[in-house]
């Protein structure tokens, strides 16, 4: 055992289930608050785990109890309960952090004052006609409509493309705490993931994300038709962004470069995230890894983070039958380069993340080639 402590984890999903793979290579005790089945228990066997919401005060401070270093594969969560925990076990990255990330609005103002560059924005009462048009002579048309809160795979956002769209808006996003940004007119969309130690900030390298539907389709390592500058700024941008939250652990960072080379940090999440995934295969350490040692305090010689070999990370998405993501998880077994992750998970719901399948190459062309019959089904099945 590298190591006694026992971390805590806020929800069990895929990424908690790939935190306790990373976890289980070093004997480490991972215990997961979520409920019963949930994807990180079920490859965690050991008496530590609890059930419940990772929403209930109570569950969270019987995690608390249970073990030495609190984290989270979730940032919305009860930071209230975080805080007063965190007088008697280690919650990393900090509450205060989580806090900030967790609502998107106070999450670009606080970047916004740290210096870094993101989309303008304005806070809403409401969906109203007349904010609407307020927004929109404010911004122009399309601007992006979003929820501050509770918001993942673009379920929290609403494209507003003239102000005949108020009543629509107003039927996605109901009442829920709202915001505008101003409509990012980018060439692509690139990623980084962080590493906050306690000695400082390093990063993996600059990847390409490719979303549809607003929910993350593809992945590029590196990214395609980006110079080697451009990665390098991403980059420092990705640092300069963490660097000035408390804590530690891995964060993902979405930017977007835009048509004029600029970048925007579109959002962070303080946890490891689906723009990361590749790092499995591709880098010597993943960002589960990475995690784990950072939160703990264990070594991370930063060459580990590098890219050993090109990659590509593609979705398996719940589709329009219950059996579909299977289908291209079985396609994918023939594929000599992929790896498949399914993560478990009960029914398939269309859009629902069931796994992902990452393929690394000697070169990106060679990446792309063979993972292209694997988008191909992907597509088809979209009809
Ligand atoms: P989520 O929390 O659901 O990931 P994001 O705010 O990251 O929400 O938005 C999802 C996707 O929507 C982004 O990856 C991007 O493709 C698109 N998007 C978000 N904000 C803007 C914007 N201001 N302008 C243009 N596109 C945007
Ligand atoms: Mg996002």
């Amino acid at each position: 055992m590298v190591d006694k402590r026992k971390v805590g984890v806020l929800g069990g999903g895929q990424l908690g289930r790939m935190l306790i793979e990373a976890a289980n290579r070093l004997n480490i005790q991972v215990n997961i608050l979520d409920a019963a089945a949930s994807p990180a228990k079920q490859i965690s066997a050991h008496d530590g785990h609890i059930t419940g919401s990772f929403k209930d005060a109570a569950a969270v401070k019987e995690l608390a109890q249970s073990c030495d270093v609190v984290t989270v594969e979730i940032e919305h969560v009860d930071t209230q309960m975080l805080e007063e925990v965190a007088g008697s076990v280690v919650v990393e990255p900090s509450w205060k952090t989580l806090r900030i990330i967790k609502d998107k609005f106070q999450q670009k103002g606080y970047l916004k004052e740290h210096g870094v560059a993101v989309a303008d924005s304005v806070e809403l009462e409401g969906a109203s006609p007349e904010t609407i048009k307020e927004v929109g002579s404010k911004f122009g048309y399309p601007f992006m409509l979003k929820s501050k809160t509770e918001a993942y795979d673009g379920r929290g956002n609403f494209v507003v493309r003239s102000e005949r769209d108020a009543a629509k808006a107003k039927e996605v996003l109901g009442d829920r705490p709202l915001y505008a940004e101003r409509w990012a007119d980018f060439r692509l969309e690139l990623a980084v993931m962080v590493v906050k130690t306690k000695d400082g900030v390093l990063t993996f390298p600059t990847v390409e994300t490719v979303h549809e539907d607003s929910v993350c389709k593809l992945t590029y390592a590196p990214p395609r038709n980006v110079s080697a500058e451009t990665s390098a700024r991403a980059q420092e941008l990705a640092k300069k962004a963490i660097a000035a939250f408390e804590g530690k652990g891995v964060f993902g960072v979405e930017m977007f470069l835009l048509k004029d080379d600029s970048l925007l940090v579109n959002e962070i999440a303080p946890r490891p995230h689906n723009s990361g995934h590749y790092t499995i295969e591709a880098c010597p350490l993943s960002q589960y890894d990475a995690h784990l040692r950072a939160i703990l305090d264990l070594p991370i010689p930063e060459s580990s983070l590098r890219l050993r070999e090109p990659a590509i990370m593609l979705n398996i998405l719940g589709g329009l039958t219950p059996d579909s993501h299977s289908q291209i998880a079985r396609k994918a077994l023939e594929s000599p380069n992929a790896s498949i992750h399914l993560y478990g998970k009960g029914d398939a719901r269309p859009g629902r993340k069931m796994g992902h399948i990452t393929v690394t190459a000697p070169s990106l062309s060679a990446a792309e080639r063979e993972m292209q019959p694997l988008i191909d089904l992907v597509d088809n099945q979209k009809g």
